[in-house]
C-alpha cells in the first residue's frame, strides 16, 4: 500500500473528526478501518450500537473509488443517505423506491467516481446491469451489512444473499467487509463460506456489558415498585422507563411527576413538537426519566442513561438487549431493570397467535418470545443466558445481575406443577389463574362452588403454600409452555405437560420467585 499503517491511522482519524465531529475511534474500529482501507477483508461482528457503520464508512472516504454497501434494509436507506449528506458526504442509493431516471442519475455519478457511498439492496446489485456497471466504476470496497443474512441457519435468511458470491467471484480484488450483529457458529462460517472471507481477519466483539446490572423481579405493583426502585438506587439519575401501550406510558409518567420525579412521556401518538421536546430535555437536561414505548432510542446516544426499565414485556431478546444496551454508554454502572407477571406472558403470547402473520413468520417470535421467558425464569447468571443467546458462551457466573447477587433457591417443583395442571385439566382447561388458585387452595368462592368445583378432588390440595406460590407457580407453567393461554385468559394443559404429568420430567423452580424477593443488595456507589 501506498500508505504506512501509522500513516493510515492518523488519516482516518482526520476524516472521523473532520466529518463525522468524532474525537477517537471506539475499541476495534481503528484496527477495522485500517484493515480495509489497506485493502484486505474483514468479518465484523458487533452488537447493534456498536458503531459498525463508520467501520466501512471511513475506508470508502479514504480509498478512491465508491464503496458500496449492501443492505436488505431497504426502508432505512433514505435516511441513511440522507444523513450522511448532511454531513457532506456524497451519498446515494440504489433501490426499489427510485423512478427509473433516479436510477440514471446515480448511476452516471457512480460511472463518473461523484459518490463516496452508495448503498444498494441485494436483488439491485445482483442484477446483470449492476453488476456490469460496477465492472466500469471506481469502487473502493464492499461493505456487505447485516451480513447473517447470507445464512439459512438464522431468522433472517435472504436469497439474494445467498447469491453474493458473485461479489469474490467477479470482483476478486475489491476488499469485501461483512458485518452483522448476531452470528452464532453455523452463521459466522456461512457468512465466511459464501462471501469467501476465509483467512480475512476477523473482529468479534463481545456482546457483553459488563457495566449493566440486569435484574427481573415479579410484578407485584409497578408503578410502585419501579418509584421504590428509582428511590433506592437512581435518585436524579437518567433513565428510560419503557411500557408496552401509549395509555401506559401517559399514566406513568403523569404519576411519576405527581411523585417528584422529573418524568416526561414519549411515544408515536404525541406531536412531533411534543416528541422533540421529550427528546431535547433528555438529552440536555440533567436526570430527566423518558417514559416511552419502543418508538423511542433509536438514534438516541446519550452516554450517561444510568438505568433502562421496563414495565412490560419487551418482544424479543434482541429488543431486550438493544433496549437495556442504551444504559452506561459511559461505563459506568448502571441498571437493566425489568419487572413481570403472569398477565404479560398471557397477554403477548395470546398477540402472537392471533396476529395475522405467516406461521413460518409465527414460529420464529414464538421461539424469540420462549428464549426472553426463558431468561426472565432464569435460575443461573442472568448476563451468561443473555451472552448465550448471542452465541458467546460463558460458564464463569457474571457477579452482576439479580441471579448473581441474590443467588435464588432452586427446589423440585413437580408435585405442585401436577396438582395445577390436574386443576386446569378438571375445571375444563378453560379458568384462569385466579379461579385454579382458588381451586387449589380450597376457597369455596361463588363461581367454585357454582361449577361445583368444590367437588372436585383436586379442590384444596395446594393448601400447604399460598396464593402467591401458586400465582408464580402458574406463571411459569405458561411461560414453560406447559399451561397455553387462550380466551378470556382461560389456560389448557399443553401436549409439552403430559410428560410432565406422567412424572416422565420433572421440573425445578427457582423458590424465591415463588415466595416474597428479598431486596437485591444495592450496588456500590
Ligand atoms: P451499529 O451499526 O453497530 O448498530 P452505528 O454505526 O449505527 O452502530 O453507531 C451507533 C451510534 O454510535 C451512532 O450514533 C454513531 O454515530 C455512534 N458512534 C459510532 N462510533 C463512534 C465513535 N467512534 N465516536 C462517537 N460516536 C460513535
Ligand atoms: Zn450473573
Amino acid at each position: 500500500s501506498l500508505h504506512s499503517p501509522a500513516d493510515t491511522d492518523a488519516r482516518a482519524l482526520e476524516v472521523l473528526s473532520r466529518v463525522w465531529g468524532y474525537g477517537a475511534f471506539r475499541d476495534v474500529q481503528a484496527d477495522i478501518v485500517r484493515t480495509v482501507v489497506e485493502g484486505d477483508n474483514a468479518l465484523v461482528l458487533m452488537p447493534t450500537g456498536g458503531g459498525k457503520s463508520l467501520c466501512y464508512q471511513v475506508p470508502s472516504l479514504l480509498r478512491p473509488g465508491t464503496g458500496i454497501v449492501v443492505s436488505p434494509l431497504i426502508a432505512l436507506m433514505k435516511d441513511q443517505v440522507d444523513a450522511l449528506r448532511q454531513l457532506g458526504v456524497r451519498a446515494a442509493f440504489l433501490n426499489s423506491t427510485l423512478p427509473p431516471e433516479g436510477v440514471r442519475e446515480v448511476e452516471a455519478a457512480l460511472l463518473g467516481g461523484a459518490l463516496d457511498l452508495l448503498y444498494v439492496a441485494p436483488e439491485r446489485l445482483l442484477l446483470g446491469r449492476t453488476l456490469e456497471l460496477l465492472a466500469r466504476s471506481p469502487v473502493a470496497l464492499f461493505a456487505i451489512d447485516e451480513a447473517h443474512c447470507v445464512s439459512q441457519w438464522g431468522h433472517d435468511f435472504r436469497p439474494e444473499y445467498g447469491q453474493l458470491g458473485v461479489l469474490p467471484a467477479r470482483f476478486p480484488d475489491i476488499p469485501r467487509v461483512a458485518l452483522t450483529a448476531t452470528a452464532d457458529d453455523r452463521t459466522r462460517a456461512d457468512i465466511l463460506r459464501v462471501l469467501e472471507l476465509r483467512g480475512a481477519a476477523q473482529f468479534i466483539s463481545s456482546f457483553d456489558r459488563p457495566n449493566i446490572q440486569y435484574r427481573v423481579a415479579n410484578k407485584e405493583g409497578p408503578k410502585t415498585q419501579l418509584l421504590d426502585f428509582i428511590h433506592a438506587e437512581h435518585r436524579g439519575d437518567a433513565g428510560i422507563v419503557y411500557c408496552l401501550s401509549r395509555k401506559s406510558v401517559e399514566q406513568t409518567a403523569q404519576w411519576l411527576v405527581t411523585q417528584g420525579i422529573d418524568a416526561v412521556p414519549y411515544h408515536a401518538g404525541l406531536s412531533p413538537r411534543e416528541r422533540n421536546h421529550a427528546q431535547e430535555r433528555f438529552l440536555n437536561d440533567e436526570g430527566v426519566v423518558v417514559v416511552a414505548t419502543v418508538a423511542f432510542g433509536m438514534g438516541i446516544d446519550k452516554p450517561n442513561v444510568r438505568f433502562v426499565a421496563h414495565l412490560d414485556l419487551p418482544k424479543s431478546m434482541e429488543g431486550y438487549y438493544q433496549e437495556t444496551g442504551r444504559a452506561g454508554r459511559d461505563g459506568l454502572p448502571s441498571t437493566a431493570w425489568m419487572v413481570y407477571g403472569l398477565a404479560d406472558v398471557v397477554n403477548v403470547k395470546r398477540m402472537l397467535s392471533q396476529s395475522d402473520a405467516p406461521e413460518e413468520v409465527k414460529r420464529v417470535e414464538a421461539a424469540k418470545l420462549d428464549a426472553l421467558l426463558t431468561y426472565c425464569e432464569a435460575s443461573g447468571c442472568r448476563r451468561n443466558l443473555l451472552l448465550a443467546y448471542f452465541g458467546e458462551q460463558r460458564d464463569e457466573p457474571c457477579g452482576n445481575c439479580d441471579i448473581c447477587l441474590n443467588p435464588p433457591r432452586v427446589r423440585d417443583a413437580t408435585r405442585e406443577a401436577q396438582m395445577a395442571l390436574s386443576a386446569a385439566i378438571r375445571t375444563g382447561n378453560r379458568f384462569g389463574a385466579a379461579h385454579l388458585t382458588d381451586v387449589l387452595l380450597g376457597e369455596p368462592t361463588e363461581k367454585v362452588v357454582g361449577m361445583g368445583h368444590h367437588l372436585l378432588p383436586t379442590f384444596g390440595v395446594g393448601k400447604g403454600h399460598d396464593e402467591k406460590m401458586w400465582r408464580g407457580l402458574i406463571r411459569q407453567l405458561v411461560s414453560l409452555g406447559h399451561l397455553a393461554a387462550g380466551e378470556h385468559h382461560g389456560l389448557s394443559a399443553t401436549g409439552k405437560s403430559r410428560a410432565l404429568l406422567k412424572g416422565e420430567i420433572t421440573l425445578t423452580l427457582r423458590e424465591d420467585s415463588l415466595l416474597p424477593r428479598e431486596h437485591v443488595r444495592k450496588r456500590d456507589r
